[in-house]
């Protein structure tokens, strides 16, 4: 299986290249060349496996050229090995249809543990194969940080700074990362905003110079390793379910969402896919409106989301034009520069085909976590919450509903008390976690002083 930028102007790559680069040279995203394909029986066949199991399945798909099947199995079970769901994303039922698909059960408690639990596994195995070191630099709003720690901290070959905007992550979020007590995890809190972090990171990765010298690769969701572990939960709810699902996604950065295209491209029958915005709303106007144009960033009480330009469109926007990549780079490059696009009628009609949307903002979060908690007795956390509220509004369909859900309440307390009047009851994994040592290094905003940092670090 090789991979493809969705730029076009990058050679096809092996799945192990596309995992270490994460970024294609082009500046595109990395795509299979072909999806492979699946049997509605092979499907259906995956409601008495194992999810390991199931994983595998998919995973071998993209991974035959780089990983042996033994190769592979090690992997996924090592990174489901620390899940506290025993079958790692369980369905339950919310009433009339309606289901909530958990994703939080994993080592930092949010679903970004899904799919960087594998990428690491891969990373490492990769690494040691190709020889040499890596160096991850990542900025993170709070998530994906904790998450990227959990999965690299320890590994050999690999160091990883995180970078997160100083002042500006939950208590817990700091928590998750700061009190890690592996020798290659190196945390940076920035004096800055997380624009200011990401930037950093761009421009880092702009200096090839001090790229190739540190090996310095991506794990946010433009790799593509994050997508195919993530399709793996799509296929096991509706094999589970027995018939075509309507899933709704809580969005930032349409990731987890595209998960959901590339399962139905593999062959997998979704009835509909459903994407869920806080006030950042920028994909929902594009689905409504037709023009893809990111406004003002708004904080709102599901962070994570927080998010005007949504990478992974680029994908989509790839496929939806019949894989045009010339059109797709003349797309991105307009794009960057007048921050507005209009999507051509071919280009939207083959979206909407695929996608609703609907955007909810922070008083119809609470509205949401609190129906949920009437209703049921559960807390939910606000990203959650936001999806609950698009199916809320949506209206009946005839197929089943399920909402991804994306993070445990815990890391968001503020959020559940206001909604609720008292916070969620706090999970094993967290107590304790205030009485640890915290290691961080509060930085000013200057590339060239992160950029000491990182070689000083990586001497030591
Ligand atoms: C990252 C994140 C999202 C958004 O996922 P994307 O793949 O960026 O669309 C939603 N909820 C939570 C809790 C997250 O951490």
């Amino acid at each position: 299986m090789q991979f493809i930028s969705t730029r076009g102007s990058a050679p096809p790559s092996s799945f192990s290249d596309c995992l270490l680069a994460g970024l294609a040279p082009d500046g595109g995203l990395y795509l299979p060349q072909t999806w492979p394909q699946l049997t509605a029986s092979e499907i259906a066949g995956f409601k008495s496996l194992r999810y390991q199991d199931v994983a595998f399945q998919i995973l071998s798909r993209f991974t035959r050229d780089s990983f042996s099947d033994a190769e592979l199995r090690a992997a996924v079970e090592s990174a489901y090995a620390d899940f506290d769901a025993p079958d790692i994303a369980p369905l339950t039922e919310i009433g009339e249809g309606r289901y909530l698909l958990e994703l939080f059960h994993g080592p930092t408690l949010a679903f970004k543990d899904i799919a960087l639990q594998v990428l690491g596994q891969l990373f490492s195995r990769a690494l040691a194969k190709r020889g040499g070191r890596a160096t991850i630099v990542a900025a993170t709003s709070g998530d994906t940080g904790s998450a990227a720690i959990a999965a690299l901290g320890g590994l050999p070959n690999i160091d990883v700074f995180v970078m997160h905007p100083r002042g500006r992550v939950s208590d817990v979020q700091r928590l998750q990362m700061t009190t890690s007590t592996h020798a290659n995890v190196h945390n940076i809190a920035l004096e800055g905003s997380f624009d200011d972090a990401q930037n950093i990171v761009k421009l880092l990765f702009a200096d090839s110079k001090f790229a190739d010298q540190v090996g310095m690769t991506a794990v946010n969701s433009i790799n593509f390793a994050r997508i195919a572990a993530q399709c793996v939960y799509y296929f096991t709810a509706t094999a589970k379910l027995g018939v075509p699902v309507t899933f709704v996604v809580p969005t930032g950065n349409f990731g987890d969402i595209f998960a959901g295209e590339a399962a139905s491209r593999m062959g997998l029958d979704v009835a509909r896919l459903v994407i869920a915005t806080n006030a950042n709303d920028i994909l929902a106007r594009t689905l409504n409106d037709g023009v893809y144009a990111s406004g003002q960033s708004h904080a709102t009480l599901s962070p994570s989301m927080d998010i005007q330009v949504a990478s992974n469109f680029e994908r989509a926007l790839f496929e939806a034009s019949g894989r045009d990549a010339d059109w797709t780079a003349a797309a991105m490059s307009d794009f960057a520069r007048t921050r507005k696009l209009e999507l051509p009628a071919t280009v939207l009609s083959e979206l909407r085909g695929r996608y609703s949307a609907f955007a909810c903002d922070d008083s119809q979060t609470r509205i949401a976590i609190a129906a949920i908690y009437k209703l049921t007795g559960r807390i939910i956390d606000p990203h959650t919450a936001v999806g609950v509220s698009a199916a809320m509004r949506m209206g009946k369909v005839a197929s089943p509903v399920v909402i991804l859900s994306t993070a445990h309440p815990a890391k968001f307390p503020q959020a559940v008390t206001e909604a609720i009047g008292s916070p969620p009851p706090e999970p094993k994994r967290l107590s304790g976690l205030k009485n640890l040592p915290e290691r961080l290094e509060i930085l000013a905003n200057d590339p060239a002083l992160i950029k000491r940092f990182i070689f000083s670090r990586l001497a030591a």
